[in-house]
């Protein structure tokens, strides 16, 4: 039997109507905060991520789905190819290629599959899904003001709010800009030195390269260590320490709580400034539903002109997880209003005008076959849980008045026709 690649699974009904009730909210929260869609291709050239992401970070030197194009023409052969492992990257590249900031739009959202080579486990797998957000433009529309870093904190507190996901926390933290980070990581090595013996051997790596990214490990072991070394708060510039500021106090103003987290330097290399992650409770050891931050150079890194920006990124499996707690898939599915069973040879045709002139209604219909017999129809509208069952035998469709039996109660009424679809439409 052939099953789905490791890492993968199948979304299933009735979890997909989690899923889109989930995207429903957070495509209105979007909109009231003038936000737009765009999608961009699943795959992309390899070298987008290399300097988008960066080269030591785990994505893109352990984790990315990556292979070389066989392609017959010239053009294509040998061009190195990779399924997305994040968005951000893709965005910005679209961003530039169609300089957006020339038809004056900044804000964007996408929703889609990501893909990370990763050891599956709950909460973690190889393809899974974000909703993504990006603010992005010249610094002239106001992009590197602290007013969208709070912004896009306010608007994910809404969007946790309104999909029913009420014990979150937000960590928060500012990674300051390169120059900060430069005399950040000097201390970091210097730190680094005489412990990074027993440490993990990624570590021992980061140490050299980029210490920076030892605080993405996750070698429990190794955390004590970890826990002793210096924090990026202290290296903080004026300027940096001024924006962190006044993203705090305008999230005191609109009564967001947070938590100062020092260490949330997050996996991407491209962050400045603000970074924060959104953490679930329920979630345990997979615990951050969503993270993001301010990546003020990542235009410039990909040949474009300079253009601050700010995102985030929601993991939408996790999101619907934490969801599964309060809400269970079968409240928000939406059953049939109606089973129509046709008693009897012939009478298909009949319930099929009737399943037509229902559904204009926007009453949701199925219909079962002449074939069945009334045992069997009550049966199936039962199990798909239909509110009413519509029989549409000889002498109903000679009266053109049909028998409607609320399943539930087991009422049972003899509508005519033209009256059908507001007898069900009412509650
Ligand atoms: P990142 O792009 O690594 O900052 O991740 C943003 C969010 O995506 C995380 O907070 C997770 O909720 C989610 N996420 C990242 N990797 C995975 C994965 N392998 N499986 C499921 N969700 C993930």
């Amino acid at each position: 039997m052939i099953k789905s690649p490791r890492g993968t699974r199948d979304l299933l009904p009735p979890d997909t109507a989690l899923w889109n009730f989930v995207e429903a909210a957070v495509r209105d929260v979007f909109r009231a905060y003038n936000f737009h869609e765009i999608r961009t291709p699943i795959f992309e050239s390899t070298e987008l991520f290399a300097r988008g992401v960066g080269e030591e970070t785990d994505i893109v030197s352990k984790e990315m789905f990556t292979w070389e194009d066989r392609g017959r023409a010239e053009s294509d052969r040998g061009q190195s190819l990779t399924l997305r492992p994040e968005n951000t990257a893709g965005i910005v590249r679209a961003y530039i290629e169609h300089k957006l900031w020339e038809r004056g739009l900044n804000k964007f959202f996408s929703i889609g599959p990501m893909f990370r080579r990763e050891r599956p486990q709950k909460g973690r797998y190889r393809q899974f899904y974000q909703i993504d957000a990006e603010v992005i433009g010249p610094a002239t529309a106001g992009s590197q003001s602290p007013v969208r870093d709070a912004e896009i904190l306010e608007l994910l507190a809404t969007l946790l709010d309104r999909v029913g996901i009420t014990k979150w926390t937000l960590e928060l933290n500012s990674v300051g800009c390169p120059a900060d980070r430069a005399k950040f990581n000097e201390a970091l090595r210097q730190a680094l030195a005489p412990v990074v013996g027993k440490m993990c051997a990624d570590c021992q790596r980061r140490a050299v390269t980029n210490p920076l990214r030892v605080f993405d490990c996750k070698v429990p072991e190794d955390q004590p260590i970890i826990s002793t070394l210096p924090t990026i708060t202290q290296f903080l510039d004026e300027a940096c320490r001024t924006h962190y500021e006044e993203v705090k106090q305008i999230l005191n103003a609109v009564q967001i709580p947070y938590q100062e987290n020092p260490r949330l330097v997050r996996g991407l290399d491209y962050y400045q400034k603000t970074t924060f992650e959104f953490t679930h409770g329920a979630l345990g050891a997979q615990n951050a539903i969503l993270g993001g931050g301010r990546y003020d150079g990542l235009s410039e890194a990909l040949g474009g002109p300079a253009a601050p920006g700010i995102g985030f990124a929601i993991g939408e499996d996790r999101l619907v997880l934490s969801l599964t707690e309060t809400a269970s898939a079968e409240s928000v599915l939406r059953k049939p209003d109606v089973y129509i069973a046709p008693l009897g040879a012939g009478m298909n045709r009949e319930a099929a005008r009737l399943a037509r002139e229902l559904r204009r209604h926007d009453l949701v219909v199925d219909l079962g076959d002449e074939s069945f017999r009334i045992k069997k129809s009550f049966e199936a509208a039962d199990k798909m849980g239909a509110r009413y069952i519509l029989i549409v035998g000889e002498n109903e469709v000679a009266a053109d008045a049909f028998a409607l039996k609320h399943l539930a109660s087991g009422e049972q009424v003899t509508v005519p026709r033209a009256e059908l679809a507001q007898r069900i439409l009412q509650k």
